[in-house]
C-alpha cells in the first residue's frame, strides 16, 4: 500500500487551446496551475495531470486505479466526457476515492451524478472584470480552514449566487458574498458511499484565482481531507449470519 495521497488532476483543457486571454493568464493549463498547490506538499505522494483529449478521455483504469483523489475542472466540454466514463467516476467514489469539484464543474457529469441535482445557479460576469467576492469561513475548526483567514477576499470574481441546487452539504465550510448582493454556499462537503466530494466555488478561466495563497491552501486541505481513510473500506452488506450466538 503506499503512503500518500495520489493525486490526478483532470482539466477539460480546452479554454487554454482556444483562448489567447486565458492562455495569457494560466500559460500552464487550468491543471498545471492546480497542481501547483499540492505538488511536494507533505502527505501527498504523487500529482499527475490529465485532460479530456488524452487516451480514455484521461480516465482509464489505470488512471483511476491509481488515484486517491480527483481534482476536477472543466467547462464549455461537460458535454463531451462519455456517460459511461461519468458512471465510472461516480462510482470509485462511491468506492472510496476523493473528488474535489472546482467552479463550473458544478455542471459536469460525475458531479450531477454523485449529487442527484441539477447543480443549477445564479451567475454574472460583470462587465468581464467580475466583481468582490468574499468567502466567509463558516466552520473554523474543519480541517478545509486549517491556516486560513476569517475570510478570503477576491478582487475579481465572477458571481455565482444561490440558489445553487445541490443536496443539502454535509458540511459548509465557505459561505460567498459578492459585490451584487447575492450569496452562495461556496465550499461544501458530502459524503457518498465510502467517498468524499469536496465543491469549491472559486476559479474562472480568465481570472488569476489559482494563483491566490490563500485559495491554493484550501486545494491543498480540501485534496487532504477527500483523501480515502484507510482500514473501514470494506463494509459488508447483504444478507450476514448474525455475529453473536443466537441460540
Ligand atoms: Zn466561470
Amino acid at each position: 500500500m503506499t503512503t500518500g495521497i495520489r493525486v490526478t488532476i483532470w482539466n477539460e483543457g480546452v479554454h487554454e487551446r482556444e483562448s489567447e486571454e486565458v492562455a495569457r493568464v494560466y500559460p500552464e493549463t487550468l491543471g498545471g496551475q492546480l497542481a501547483k498547490a499540492v505538488e511536494g506538499k507533505t502527505g501527498i505522494a504523487s500529482v499527475r495531470c490529465v485532460e479530456l483529449d488524452d487516451e480514455g478521455q484521461g480516465l482509464t483504469d489505470a488512471i483511476l486505479d491509481t488515484t486517491d483523489v480527483m481534482l476536477w475542472w472543466g467547462h464549455i466540454a461537460h458535454a463531451r466526457v462519455t456517460d459511461e466514463n461519468a458512471e465510472r467516476v461516480q462510482q470509485r467514489v462511491l468506492d472510496g476515492m476523493g473528488l474535489v469539484a472546482f467552479h463550473s464543474a458544478h455542471k459536469s457529469k460525475p458531479f450531477r451524478a454523485l449529487m442527484g441535482t441539477s447543480g443549477n445557479l445564479r451567475w454574472r460576469e460583470w462587465k468581464g472584470v467580475g466583481e468582490k467576492e468574499r468567502l466567509w469561513v463558516v466552520d473554523p475548526a474543519h480541517p478545509i480552514a486549517e491556516g486560513l483567514p476569517e475570510y478570503i477576499e477576491l478582487p475579481h470574481a465572477e458571481m455565482y449566487g444561490e440558489h445553487f441546487d445541490i443536496p443539502q452539504p454535509d458540511q459548509q465550510v465557505f459561505i460567498s458574498w459578492f459585490q451584487g448582493g447575492e450569496i452562495l454556499r461556496s465550499g461544501c462537503c458530502w459524503h457518498r458511499g465510502q467517498g468524499k466530494v469536496f465543491y469549491f466555488r472559486p476559479g474562472h478561466e480568465t481570472f488569476p484565482i489559482y494563483y491566490s495563497e490563500a485559495i491554493q491552501r484550501v486545494i491543498l486541505n480540501a485534496t487532504r481531507w477527500a483523501a480515502p481513510t484507510r482500514g473501514a473500506h470494506s463494509p459488508t452488506r447483504g444478507n450476514v449470519p448474525p455475529l453473536e450466538d443466537m441460540g
